[in-house]
């Protein structure tokens, strides 16, 4: 590749960083460069559930995932293309202990103009007659939430990207940054495959996002934890589920995947385990299957012979404070942070990439305000809460 410029280069073409791209091209920068060391997709993005709830404990995130919602909803008008959005519905199901988080983040949905509502498990049971709920203390219901196909949507972001003259560079490491001499600003990326230099580096690398800011010497605090997830046929026992689920009462979540299968995986509460994402062990454990399998059927006793067809692994990037880092590294100019999306970053990803756009473009994201996502809030000792523990955003 030899030495290459650009104005921006954006390390990591999961729908973070390829969302970000799309955005700086269409907000007027030129010359952008997608950097991916491996496939389109092929970090968080590519295992996603994918799952679209409005459900969320900050103002802010609430207001990213609602004009995202648009945005998936309007895809084909407003980037262009088909990202596989599924309007099922999304429902939420919690056990008594957290009542006083789920009322307040109720409260916030409605307040913000999320289509939300609390039902009844007789009304829920007339979506979806199958879910046998007696230990289901509460729910809400979300008619305009679903899922997405997760590839797709991140494939047509690069595609769009790739039509309005942005340069995408598959099966390329970068392997460090160009810093000024004195470090105050960043000149490029270096790649296995020759050096680029763009005044501007957005650091959307996923779960080696640490990495990345460390060659810069930034420290972003990141874990990284596996996270499995099981596909079931279940075209036998009446086809898939009616809406999406989340189920905080059997910690897992469920959702149709098309219109034979389900797919589930474990949520809060659980234990993380934590790994490298380098070489980490992508077989799903059986422990892991069994019990999943168990709990859905309690929660769907009509379920009893359904057959798991599929199972894989993939990782969350997880941040002390389980919220995204967004936006500009004090004292270096030009390096921006997209990472640390902690298991919920693909939903709100479409506004992430115009906020980052708006960031950089204009100097400072203004359709949303994102300066509490900053990673001077670590230093500064101002981790974002959450209603139902720091695990939950
Ligand atoms: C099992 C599972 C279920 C999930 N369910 C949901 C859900 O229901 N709803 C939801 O909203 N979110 C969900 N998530 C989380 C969501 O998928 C992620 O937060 C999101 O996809 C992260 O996207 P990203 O672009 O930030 O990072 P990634 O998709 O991880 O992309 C980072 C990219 O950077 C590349 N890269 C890294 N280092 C370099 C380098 N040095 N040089 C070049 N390229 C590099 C990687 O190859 C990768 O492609 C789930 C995640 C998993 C794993």
């Amino acid at each position: 590749m030899g030495l290459q410029t650009a104005d921006a280069v954006v390390i990591g073409a999961g729908i973070n960083g390829a969302a970000t791209a799309y955005n700086l091209i269409k907000r007027g920068m030129k010359d952008v460069i997608l950097l991916e060391k491996q496939l389109i997709a092929s970090g968080g993005t590519g295992r996603s559930a994918a799952i679209i709830r409005q459900h969320y404990s900050r103002d802010e995130l609430v207001r990213m995932v609602r004009r995202s919602v648009d945005v998936f909803t309007h895809f084909d008008d407003e980037v262009g293309g088909d990202c596989g959005f599924v309007n099922t519905g999304w429902a939420f199901l919690v056990p008594d202990y957290v009542s006083d988080g789920f009322s307040e983040n109720l409260a916030r949905g409605q307040r913000l103009g999320v289509d939300v509502r609390e039902v009844s498990i007789a009304e829920l049971k007339e979506i979806e007659p199958r879910v046998e709920l007696s230990d289901v203390h509460r729910a809400a219901y979300e008619p305009g939430s679903g899922y997405a196909d997760p590839r797709a949507t991140t494939h047509a972001y690069v595609q769009r990207f790739v039509e309005s003259g942005g340069r995408l560079i598959q099966l390329t490491s970068a392997n460090g940054l160009a810093l000024s001499d004195d470090g105050s600003r960043v000149e490029g990326v270096k790649t296995e495959d020759g050096d680029i230099s763009a005044g501007v580096v957005v650091n959307a690398a996923g779960p080696w996002a640490d990495r990345v800011a460390a060659w810069a010497g930034v420290e972003l605090p990141l874990e990284v934890t596996r996270e499995e997830e099981i596909i079931y046929d279940v075209a036998a026992v009446g086809g898939a589920p009616r809406l999406c689920f989340s189920d905080m009462a059997k910690a897992i979540y469920y959702r149709p995947d098309g219109e034979t299968r389900m797919l589930a995986g474990r949520g809060y509460p659980k234990d993380y385990e934590i790994v490298e994402p380098d070489g980490y062990n992508q077989e799903v454990d059986v422990d892991f299957i069994e019990e999943t399998t168990n709990r859905l059927k309690t929660r769907w006793p009509a379920f009893g012979s359904i057959l798991a067809i599929n199972s894989y692994t993939g990782l969350y990037d997880v941040t002390p404070d389980w919220h995204p880092v967004l936006g500009a590294v004090d004292g270096i100019e030009g390096f921006l942070m997209c990472a640390g999306f902690s298991g919920h970053g693909f939903k709100i990803g479409p506004s992430v990439g115009e906020l980052m756009a708006e960031e950089i473009v204009d100097g400072r994201a203004s359709s949303i305000e994102i300066t509490r996502f900053n990673l001077r809030r670590f230093a500064e000792g101002k981790p974002i809460g959450a209603a139902y523990g720091t695990n939950r955003a």
